[in-house]
């Protein structure tokens, strides 16, 4: 079936396998005694947020298009994910009354990487795309059949620029993805399932590094290892690296060992696949190194925005405040894996619980389970929390509240004392399941190399690229995993099947 000494592969999760045969192509034509057993314009890996959209938009540019996807089903971590499409300056957000722009949001992010000392002189121009064309993104989804809900709710940032596809968090991500598989179908995008890549086909004879990629080799569902030509250009929007131990140590070693949340399959496969081609890591040092979420401990699910909307504490079993909790969940998971603490407990009060009961709580509460006590001390017994140390905690932080001044851990945003019972108790643990640390791309969505030359032939959108965002140093939460995978997908669909076919 395949010849496989003619051509060079660059095997995703293996060693190179050099060909060692004669065929010496010339750069940009694929090798002519490959055996090809599919071929097609422009061949996508994954069929999440970016691969399905790079599908659509490779259509719409009359491309013949094949999405291979390892699992049985669409959707990878955009499936599971809130739905949440950040970005500021939407219509929706005008008709709610709320004040944002492209600019303003821009201005907030660089701000909050500024504040938070994150932010170097990088080239922003890849990041400053999503921010720009994220609207039109929006708008683009819409045009497919994809519905946004009315009143877009406070993430990470200084205005509430989180939409949620309808009909809501969570439950908009499954909608999301079907309705996106279903376009991209209906358009002529064909999917095979359970299929994944196993490492990229350049032209045979040249040097790693500018070779133009051809093609992918593939194993099916039948286990079959299959070669597929690609005439424009091969997709990498494979999602992260989160369910990869192995690249979560080699990248964010203190974050080895820590528990994943997300798909298993997100191992790093286009990542590897890329790097073995010599493509650029950029690996995430300044900030967080990987995106955390608070998953609760009853019924697993994953829960973070709340602490950015809702005045609230986290402490740990010992009854102690670890993080200013209005730095959101992100800051305070970290927080927790750096002291090594494995379970925290969100506390408010009922003032906190009327106020947000119908708006940023609501998920926690219809996916959750969060207690109820009549007490302090009742809710330290039934959390397993030592009840004189939260007391003093609670006392300690209420005073500090009555002086408009946090002195334990700073905090400036959300004080309100929590001294009206009933009191809640929500508790949890954190995991890792986002990589911010990726494959470098330029703003066309180009697979850069570590001469920061585009790899010919190479795309990459989404997660595979790592959070946009964090490489530049950016605050993060200005835009979102879906609105980049949106746009980028949108980006290399549309560039690949504008490349002049070999
Ligand atoms: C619990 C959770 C909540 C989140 N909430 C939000 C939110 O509210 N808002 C937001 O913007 N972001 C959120 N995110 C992040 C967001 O989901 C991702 O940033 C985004 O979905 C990435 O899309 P993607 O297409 O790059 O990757 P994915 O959607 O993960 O798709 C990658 C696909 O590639 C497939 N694949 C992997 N390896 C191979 C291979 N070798 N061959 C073929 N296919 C392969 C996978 O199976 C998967 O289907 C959340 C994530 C999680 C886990």
């Amino acid at each position: 079936m395949t010849t496989r000494r003619h051509f060079l592969i660059s095997a995703a999760g293996a060693a190179l396998t050099a060909g060692t045969g004669s065929v010496m192509a010339a750069a940009g034509k694929p090798a002519e005694n490959i055996t090809w057993d599919r071929t097609t314009d422009v061949l996508i890996f994954g069929a999440g947020q970016a691969g399905l959209c790079a599908a659509i938009s490779a259509r719409e540019n009359k491309a013949e298009v094949l999405v291979c996807e390892k699992a049985a089903f669409c959707g990878g971590h955009t499936a599971m994910s809130g739905s949440g499409y950040y970005i500021g300056g939407t219509e929706i957000q005008k008709k709610a009354g709320i004040e944002d722009s492209i600019e303003i949001n821009w201005k907030d992010s660089v701000d909050r990487g500024v504040k938070a000392h994150r932010f170097i002189k990088r080239d922003t121009r890849v990041v400053r795309r999503v921010y720009n064309e994220g609207i039109d993104g929006m708008h683009w989804l819409e045009k497919y059949g994809v519905r946004f809900m009315p009143n877009p709710v406070q993430g990470i940032g200084n205005r509430k620029r989180v939409h949620y596809v309808a009909p809501g968090y969570k439950k908009g991500s499954p909608v999301l993805i079907d309705t996106l598989a279903k376009q991209a179908q209906k358009m002529g995008a064909v999917i095979e399932m359970q299929t994944q890549l196993t490492g990229l086909i350049t032209a045979t004879g040249e040097p790693t590094l500018g070779v133009r990629v051809v093609g992918a080799q593939v194993k099916d569902a039948g286990g079959r290892i299959l070669n597929i030509r690609a005439r424009r250009g091969v997709i990498l929007a494979t999602g992260g690296f989160a369910n990869s131990p192995e690249l979560v140590k080699r990248f964010h070693p203190y974050l080895a060992g820590t528990p994943s949340l997300g798909s298993r399959l997100n191992t790093g496969d286009g990542i590897v696949a890329a790097l073995s081609l010599g493509a650029n890591m950029i690996v995430e040092t300044n900030g967080f190194g990987m995106n955390m979420l608070f998953v609760g401990t009853h019924k697993g699910q994953s829960m973070g925005l709340p602490m950015t909307e809702a005045p609230l504490i986290v402490v740990d079993k010992k009854g102690l405040r670890f993080e200013d909790e209005s730095k959101g969940y992100l800051a305070a998971c970290h927080k927790m894996t750096e002291k090594g603490i494995k379970l925290a407990d969100w506390v408010f009060d009922s003032k906190t619980y009327e106020a947000f009961k119908d708006g940023c709580l609501k998920p926690m509460f219809t996916t959750e389970v969060v207690n109820k006590y009549d007490s302090i001390e009742a809710l330290a017994k039934g959390e397993k929390i030592d009840a004189a140390q939260l007391k003093a905690t609670i006392e300690k932080y209420n005073a500090d509240v009555a002086k408009g001044r946090d002195s334990v851990l700073g905090r400036k945003a959300l004080l309100a004392a929590i001294d009206k019972p009933p009191f809640y108790a929500f508790e949890c643990g954190p995991r890792i399941y986002t990589s911010y640390s990726g494959i470098e791309i330029n703003a066309e969505g180009q697979v850069m190399d570590t001469r920061a030359r585009p790899v010919p032939g190479l795309y990459a959108a989404g997660d595979v690229t790592g959070h946009l965002a964090y490489q530049c140093n950016l605050g993060g939460g200005g835009i979102s995993g879906i609105s980049m995978a949106t746009v980028y997908g949108r980006i290399t669909g549309a560039n690949a099947a504008r490349e002049k076919p070999v």
